[in-house]
């Protein structure tokens, strides 16, 4: 089954449906109507009705209201039925949403760039992370005198809000710049942007930005939607966000079977002959592509005469037109503008992190994901792979499923025991790091 055919990418279509239900109802205007509420280990989204769990729950990818991570973790929690999903919780810091979005560089704005156009460099780019392996990754780019471009997720895999110190995530972002590589969006928490309302797809970027300005003081201009999955309208809000949208060229799909075809689609295009154009996807929460394959994409290009640069630089444009300063909206380099400290929403503000119209959100407790500092070497390399291809991106596990649950446990709300497309199940690795998350990949 494809990622289109799983539930959330019901979502939107359910909306409009949304039945009046006995029991207790309110009116959400973010859904358009009434709605029933759910409560812990209900049913809830498409699977129960439409129902929308009660505040403080999230409403798992199977359809069940709960807490902790087999329910909240994004992208599988289903973000318009359950008020607590990862993927709703707005991260602290000044909103970018009138943040003006004037026009700069070479790069075209809102329209698909899938290859570089400087001759003699090719650009790594890996998505998702920040996670538990990048640190490990920057060591190897640095060792190897590589710079690549990260499309950055805010909050996936549970790993937490990347502006959140407890995340541990913001050092890396840091490190990043520091170290000479891109930072782009990849959204905040994952989604398939084409299965959310313009509401909820609107939070996706800007959520992301506002966590981005937070711990380097700029947000990107640089943009990879999730599975490559962006439609026309979502195209054209990316434009009118100011936003270069950098697909790829070449795909060798570390994120499937274990890497097993990588080496050989990799070799194959280098080998080619082409003297320029690669835009390479790849993953930094592969431990497969840290643990070895990162290497070997690196020396079979330098071997070829590339220079690895960052999907900016390959495209033609100087850093200082990566990044845009979050009051002014103009180009501005992301060295040296440092973290923006702000404070949090005013506590009487109605919380713009949930559709549930209610007001006073309860924010689930965040249980902190560990600072990562693993060392690749110590990662087992037989994880196994759950995934299936959608658009040249799929979902695998990465982690084991949640380590908290207080919703009703009934054996059919944690996402990762579904075995569903498009829905992470453990692999053999899992119990061995002992952290929460599943990861879609693209
Ligand atoms: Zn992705």
């Amino acid at each position: 089954m494809r990622l289109h055919d799983t539930p959330i990418a019901l979502v939107a279509g359910a909306l409009a449906l949304s039945p009046l239900a006995a029991g207790h109802s309110l009116e959400n205007p973010a859904l358009g109507g009434l709605q029933r509420r759910a409560g812990a280990g209900s049913k809830c989204g498409p699977a129960g009705g439409n129902a929308v769990c009660d505040d403080g729950l999230c409403c798992s990818e199977a359809g069940v209201c709960g807490t902790g991570g087999g329910f909240c973790t994004a992208p599988g929690c289903l973000l318009a039925f359950g008020p607590a999903c990862d993927g709703n919780k707005r991260p602290s810091g000044a909103d970018t949403s009138n943040t003006p979005r004037p026009r700069f560089g070479s790069v075209p704005f809102g329209v698909d760039v899938s290859s570089c156009t400087v001759p003699g460099k090719l650009a790594l780019t890996f998505d998702d992370g920040p996670y538990i392996y990048t640190s490990a990754l920057l060591d190897l780019l640095k060792k190897k005198n590589a710079r690549a471009t990260f499309f950055v997720t805010g909050n996936n895999a549970g790993k937490g809000a990347i502006n959140d110190p407890n995340s541990g995530y913001a050092p890396i972002l840091q490190r990043m710049i520091a170290e000479g590589h891109q930072i782009g969006s990849h959204t905040w928490s994952h989604e398939n942007l084409d299965s959310l309302t313009p509401e909820f797809r609107r939070k996706q970027f800007v959520y992301n930005e506002i966590a981005l300005v937070g711990v380097l003081g700029v947000f990107p201009s640089y943009f990879r939607p999730p599975y490559t999955v962006c439609n026309a309208d979502c195209y054209a809000e990316l434009g009118a966000l100011g936003y270069k949208v950098v697909n790829y060229d070449v795909d060798p799909k570390d994120w499937e079977d274990g890497g097993a075809k990588s080496h050989q689609i990799f070799t194959s295009a280098i080998d080619s002959g082409r003297q320029s154009e690669y835009l390479v996807l790849a993953h930094d929460v592969q431990p497969f592509t840290v643990d070895g394959f990162a290497e070997f994409m690196i020396d079979k290009a330098q071997a070829a005469g590339f220079e690895i640069v960052p999907a900016g630089e390959c495209l033609g444009e100087p850093e200082s037109q990566w990044y845009r300063d979050p009051k002014t909206g103009a180009a501005r380099s992301a060295r040296g503008a440092g973290p923006v400290e702000e404070p949090e929403p005013e506590p009487s503000k109605k919380p713009d992190t949930t559709p549930t119209g209610t007001g006073g959100v309860k924010r689930p407790v965040i249980t902190p994901t560990p600072v990562p500092t693993f060392k690749v070497t110590e990662l087992p390399r037989n994880s196994t792979s759950t995934a299936e291809p959608t658009k040249g991106s799929s979902t695998i596990t990465t982690a084991a499923a949640a380590t908290t649950t207080t919703g009703t446990s009934t054996g059919t709300a944690s996402s990762q025991e579904t075995g569903a497309a498009g829905v992470a199940r453990p692999g053999t690795f899992l119990g061995l790091l002992g952290l929460g998350a599943a990861l879609v990949l693209a």
